[in-house]
């Protein structure tokens, strides 16, 4: 517990000991075992970020806001606990804004903590430093904001914010702190008990008895069931009775993008090479931490075929039932408990999936694999995605442990069905809006986290988004490998403009060398031609844990419009009269 000694009334002459608003908010943080914080410093919070320092709390200071809060939700996704983004007033705020709503989009717990200016001021509108209403503007893009203007309120401000991010469904919450809070003093020993350490922040919810036996009996007079595992089952951490459910239940399972890993992708049980196959044909469908969002044709449509099917859905957040379709036997509750209810009603008369629906999925996977296979083993110059993923794909087979983080357009969709994953929580992407600029926030986060080598896949266009943390990357000498495909463009590097004036809209500086980027700041950088160069240099940063950024040449025509969401990008039919 820090202090101000100070003489406060020297008549009296009583010593008394004062605390202030920066000491009260790192120790309510600390109370709560928060150790990370990371942010941009500036004005009213540099003080904060140095003393928190001091204080044994680790502060990475990053280039970027937007990076900044990446890293802090990805932290609270590996950890479930809320990662802590500080920024500063109104642009720093609205920089780490993307990030915070991104965050409540995925479910991620995080806490965007800005320092703002003088509330008289700001509401009566007459110009102050970096003037803006923050907390109105952060309320509809988060799970709940906060505002703090007494010291004594910020054990109450902290323990709240905490609880909203992790309770319930997990997700953004915004804590706004005005500059003269900092500075404001109280007793020291009011200021201790003042502060709050939060019991039990994200609370067992036990789905009811008769909701589990309904989901029971779904399954049960199920023909060709499936499990969709989503990334609230990798946050959940309920990875045992996950895979014993699964395994005793015999049912095959399909992973969503950041639910790879929690049981591996080359399981026998894995449907994950007969997608279309599975989602089309199975006729009960149990849904863990997964929704039926875009991601998964919202349940209905061409994606799910003409048979009909029923749903039964496990999700803490009761309104996510019903959202796309009829949810025959919904299960809310949190995943860990819900599974495990499950589980105990997989008894002497449970029958395992017939061999006829097992068996069909796995002649469709094992098509799909060796039709894949020459693909990836091609060893060409310039390498198109499937050659330069599959030496990869043998870098994660190798080392089971390391982290993946995954963004671009071809370079994400080809990864996603190319690259196995064996362990949970190791894939990191762009999650549910597909956002590009994820890439080195999440890098950095999970360097931190949990101190494993990241391996960080990402297209030349996503990279630009958050490129120029890698002088943090190097800064704080994080075992990072970041490879960029290069194919000189958005989506390819071959457009061009009609008008011939200027560069197509999606080209960008042919045969760039991003690996110089990374040398500038004393990290590695290393430029490969050929999937065989690619895969030793990849070894060799992990083996060394340098920092290290691989330019890996890729055909720019090898890439498709928008990868495999194309039909989302509309384009004109209109030929217009020249
Ligand atoms: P994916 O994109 O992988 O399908 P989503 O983000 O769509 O995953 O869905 C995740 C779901 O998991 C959300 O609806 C969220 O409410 C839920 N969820 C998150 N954590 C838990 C938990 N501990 N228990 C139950 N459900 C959870
Ligand atoms: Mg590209």
């Amino acid at each position: 517990m820090s202090a101000i000694a100070q003489m406060i009334d020297p008549v009296a002459d009583v010593e008394q000991e004062l605390t202030d608003g920066f000491h009260l908010v790192i120790d309510a943080l600390k109370l709560n075992g928060i150790d990370t914080i990371y942010g941009v410093p500036g004005i009213p919070i540099t003080d904060l970020g140095r003393m928190a320092q001091a204080e044994g709390i680790r502060v990475v200071s990053f280039r970027h806001e937007q990076n900044a809060g990446n890293a802090a939700a990805i932290a609270g996704f590996l950890t479930k606990k809320p990662g802590i983004c500080l920024t500063v007033s109104a642009p720093g705020f609205l920089n780490g804004l993307t990030a915070l709503a991104n965050a409540t989009t995925n479910c991620f717990p995080m806490i965007l903590i800005s320092g703002s200016s003088e509330r008289e001021i700001v509401d009566l509108q007459q110009g102050d430093y970096e003037e803006m209403d923050q907390l109105a503007i952060a309320k509809p893009l988060c799970k709940a904001a906060f505002r703090v203007l007494h010291a004594a309120d910020i054990g109450i401000g902290v323990a709240r914010a905490i609880r909203a991010a992790v309770s319930g469904r997990p997700g953004g919450v915004y804590l706004d702190l005005p500059a003269k809070l900092f500075s404001q003093v109280m007793d020291a020993e009011a200021g201790a008990k003042s502060l709050v350490k939060v019991i039990d922040a994200a609370p067992a919810q036990l789905p009811a008895p008769s909701a589990v036996k309904r989901a029971l009996d779904v399954l049960k007079a199920a023909k060709r069931p499936l499990i969709i595992l989503g990334k609230g089952a990798a946050y959940s951490q309920a990875d045992e009775e996950i895979r014993t459910f699964v395994e005793k239940s015999g049912i095959p399972f399909l992973p969503m993008s950041m639910a790879k890993g929690i049981l591996p992708d080359t399981h026998p049980q894995s449907a994950g090479a007969a997608r279309s196959t599975v989602l089309k044909d199975a006729d009960v469908v149990l849904l863990v931490g997964a929704r039926l969002n875009w991601l998964l044709s919202h349940g209905k449509g061409k994606t799910w075929g003409d048979a009909p099917k029923k749903f039964i859905q496990i999700d803490i957040e009761p309104k996510e039932m019903d959202s796309n379709v009829e949810i025959v036997a919904p299960l809310v509750g949190d995943i860990g408990s819900c599974i495990s209810a499950l589980l105990a009603g997989i008894d002497g008369s449970w029958q395992a999936p017939s061999t006829e629906w097992t068996g069909a999925i796995n002649a469709r996977k094992e098509a799909n694999i060796a039709k894949m296979a020459p693909k990836l083993m091609k060893n060409s110059a310039p390498m198109d995605f499937h050659s330069a993923l599959g030496a990869l794909r043998t870098v994660i087979k190798e080392r089971p442990d390391a982290i993946l983080v995954n963004e671009g357009a071809n370079t994400l969709d080809l990864a996603r069905g190319i690259i196995d994953m064996y362990e949970p929580r190791k894939r990191l992407d762009v999650g549910t809006w597909g956002v590009m600029g994820i890439g080195m926030g999440f890098a950095v986060g999970a360097a931190v986290e949990t101190g494993k080598p990241v391996l960080a896949v990402e297209g030349d266009s996503a990279f630009g988004f958050s490129g120029m943390e890698v002088e943090t990357i190097c800064r704080y000498n994080l075992p990072v490998c970041i490879v960029i495909f290069n194919n000189n463009g958005i989506y390819r590097g071959t457009d061009t403009d009609p008008t011939g004036r200027d560069p197509g809209t999606t080209v960008f500086v042919k045969d760039s060398r991003y690996d110089k980027m990374m040398e500038a700041f004393g990290g590695v950088g290393v430029h490969v031609t050929t999937p065989d160069e690619l895969k030793r240099a990849v070894d060799k940063a992990m083996d060394s844990g340098v920092p290290t950024l691989i330019n890996a040449a890729i055909d720019p025509a090898a890439g498709s419009e928008s990868g495999n969401i194309g039909s989302l990008n509309p384009q004109s039919v209109v030929k217009k009269k020249s």
